[in-house]
């Protein structure tokens, strides 16, 4: 995410208003790497204005959506959708005990690699996953 002064140029050239309760959601988001869901955003949020509405949060993060600061992860099937906060393209390791999304450095894939099935399609987003068991969680299995 670019740094909130910035999107807050960006909101109101769109006509949009930063409040105090968008702009707290938008700090939130910019400091959380977790892949928070819509809930988990407003559970953070809350802690410093119990009075917004997690209708406000939901719609701050459709609008930061929209502005391409954050994309949409795929849904793990485990409390909806979740969010990253960096939208640069990177894979992800997805451990199925502790449920953490982690961010794996390194180039995401070469659409060259696919051969034949992407040839003139046009990339816009990739997004991989590596699905298994986290080192901290293995540990404790043992
Ligand atoms: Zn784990
Ligand atoms: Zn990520």
């Amino acid at each position: 995410m670019r740094p909130v002064e910035e999107i807050a140029a960006a909101l109101r050239e769109k006509g949009l208003k930063l409040t105090p309760q968008r702009r707290l959601i938008i700090e939130v988001l910019s400091r959380d790497r977790s892949h928070p869901t819509v809930d988990e955003v407003y559970r953070q949020v809350l802690r410093t204005m119990p009075e917004v509405s997690r209708t406000t949060v939901y719609n701050t993060i459709r609008e930061m959506t929209a502005l391409g600061e954050i994309v949409e992860v795929q849904d793990y099937g485990d409390g909806g959708i979740r969010y990253d906060t960096s939208a640069e393209a990177h894979h992800h390791f997805f451990c199925r005990e502790c449920r953490t999304l982690f961010d794996l450095d390194g180039d995401p894939p070469l659409p060259e690699r696919y051969g034949g099935a992407l040839e003139g399609a046009a990339i816009e987003r990739q997004q991989l996953t590596v699905y298994g068991v986290c080192p901290g969680c293995l540990k404790k299995a043992r």
